[in-house]
């Protein structure tokens, strides 16, 4: 797939929720965010590097990286990213903005990686990959201005984490907003009041029973994590409509696949609530704001 200069829009990489695959599955959360200019990667869930290589960017263009909260589906995969970008000719700084903590994983991940990091230098004359990588702490409120972008954050409800954030990237063109992984909470429309785009997590009702029963846990603390910490279909649908903003999609789905639920039962669950433009993600869907096709 292309980019077009003046290019903006979403990009799915990885759409379901939870770090588990599965054959037949699709990836965990990651996803592309092209605006101002700017090629922006939130969230690095396995298959993060795969999905934007399909997108057409290149690795080494790559210059800012967004971790919503510390769950592995959202960055087990940020040091192998930086990593291959750097075998694919990174040169400049990248900023890696994610909650307190992200900075540990990437110190230990240069430590696991360091003879081949060391050799590749002195073999291939590459600069030193740890100096690429510079990090800031994500909390709520203004984190970053950049041209005529704005980057802002809001704390969601995503027990038992607390730095765990909601997104919002405005510029005059382009206004997106990233759920993050959260509890339902009414709060979020007004942090995505007038968005262009919002993406919201979502899991459907009718298939976490199933999903228990497959995946056969010992005891049911795992529903309810499910059920403190993510919000219903229906529920994101609410959210959309207080937003009162342009297009809904769904990502983070849970279950992503299950064979015996697909795309018709994800729009009757949400439709009561919201009857704007909706995308329930797939793997590599590009979402455009609504005056673009
Ligand atoms: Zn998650
Ligand atoms: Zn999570």
């Amino acid at each position: 797939m292309k980019i077009l200069d003046n290019d903006n829009f979403v990009a799915l990489l990885g759409t379901k929720g939870g770090p588990a695959i599965r054959p037949g599955s699709t990836n965990p959360t990651s996803s592309l965010l092209v605006i101002d200019g700017l090629k922006i990667v939130v969230d690095c869930g396995l298959g993060v590097t795969r999905g934007l290589v399909n997108q057409g960017i290149g690795l080494k263009d790559i210059s800012l990286v967004f971790i919503t909260h510390l769950h592995s589906d959202h960055y087990l995969e940020l040091g192998p990213l930086l990593h291959t970008a750097w075998t694919a000719g990174l040169k400049t700084g990248v900023t890696v903005i994610g909650p307190k903590g992200i900075e540990d994983y990437w110190q230990a991940f240069l430590r696991s990686m360091k003879a081949d990091i060391d050799l590749r230098i002195d073999d291939e004359g590459r600069p030193d990959l740890a100096g690429l990588v510079s990090f800031q702490t994500l909390e709520a409120g203004e984190v970053r201005t950049d041209h005529s972008l704005t980057v802002t954050a809001m704390r969601n409800e995503h027990p038992p984490l607390v730095d765990t954030f909601a997104l919002r990237f405005s510029d005059s063109g382009f206004d997106v907003v990233f759920s993050g992984d959260t509890a339902y909470l009414p709060d979020i429309a007004d942090f995505a009041k007038g968005a262009d785009l919002l993406i919201h997590e979502a899991m459907l009702e009718s298939a976490l029973g199933p999903l228990m029963a497959r995946i056969g846990n010992a005891d049911d603390r795992l529903m309810k994590h499910l059920l403190l910490s993510h919000t219903m279909a229906g529920d994101a649908g609410k959210i959309a409509t207080a937003a009162g903003g342009g297009v809904l999609a769904l990502h983070h789905l849970i279950p992503s696949d299950d064979p015996d639920y697909g795309e018709n039962d994800w729009l009757e669950a949400v439709r009561p609530n919201w009857q704007g433009e909706l995308h329930i993600g797939t793997d590599g869907m590009r979402i455009y704001p609504k005056n673009k096709t």
